[in-house]
């Protein structure tokens, strides 16, 4: 007999299909460490819980994969394998602070790490990045340990700024989403933005895009977005 997850059905079950769909494409794009190591959660509308991954690799996540938790970081359903355990607060923390963020993805996506472990800031030199919100530098949260008080308090004070992604330092990359499929598309576009700085470097260096551009840039992008797919006229 097959075991029923907990989160088959009912108002989470939409949620933990969309997490196990973004755990698989965090893979197939290839934006993780070797290690697959990752974490990433989401509202559950309506309901102030959010669904966390319960386990800290993103290898192939299933609806048991979960856990449910209020935003005080209690556990209300499913399990936490220690390492997940200790990063709650990452979670929701954000969740309390930011009213507009709905998912929260976290990666060692190895460029992203890069600048992290640097110490330095990614700029938004790359339309990408503007084209999915991240219109200043991605900034870096100072170091403690994973999950720890003081490192969510470092997070927190570059988050209450209002931007798309912080970079954990000598540790990784945390992006925040309205949703999930915002959250995917901007840790594809730092890990990209990263990555081509880092070659870009080779042959003098990324150049800015000017400031009165990038607010073009994005103003350009919505306006496309509203306007929807176009279609050829039905005859
Ligand atoms: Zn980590």
């Amino acid at each position: 007999m097959t075991q029923r997850s907990r989160f088959d059905s009912g108002p989470t079950h939409e949620i933990a299909v969309q997490l196990i769909g973004a755990a698989e494409q965090l893979v197939a794009r290839d934006v993780l460490s070797p290690s697959l190591h990752g974490n990433l959660s989401a509202r559950v509308p309506e309901t102030g819980h959010v669904l966390l991954t319960a386990h800290s690799s993103l290898d192939r996540v299933t609806l048991r994969d979960l856990a449910l938790l209020d935003l005080q970081g209690r556990l209300v359903e499913g399990f936490l394998d220690p390492a997940t355990h200790e990063i709650v607060e990452m979670h929701t923390a954000i969740y309390r602070q930011r009213p507009e963020v709905g998912a929260i993805i976290h990666t060692h996506s190895p460029h992203a790490t890069a600048f992290a472990l640097a110490g330095r800031p990614i700029e938004p030199c790359y339309e990408a990045l503007v084209r999915v919100g991240v219109t200043t530098a991605v900034p870096v949260a100072g170091y403690a340990p994973r999950g720890s008080e003081a490192s969510v308090s470092n997070i927190l004070a570059q988050s209450e700024k209002g931007v798309w992604a912080v970079l954990l330092a000598n540790h990784g990359l945390l992006a925040f989403g309205r949703d999930l499929s915002h959250a995917l598309r901007v840790t594809i576009a730092v890990e990209e933005a990263a990555r081509i700085v880092l070659l870009a470097e080779a042959i003098g260096g990324a150049r800015p895009i000017p400031s009165e551009m990038i607010a073009q840039a994005e103003a350009r992008a919505s306006l496309f977005a509203r306007a929807g797919t176009v279609s050829p006229p039905r005859t």
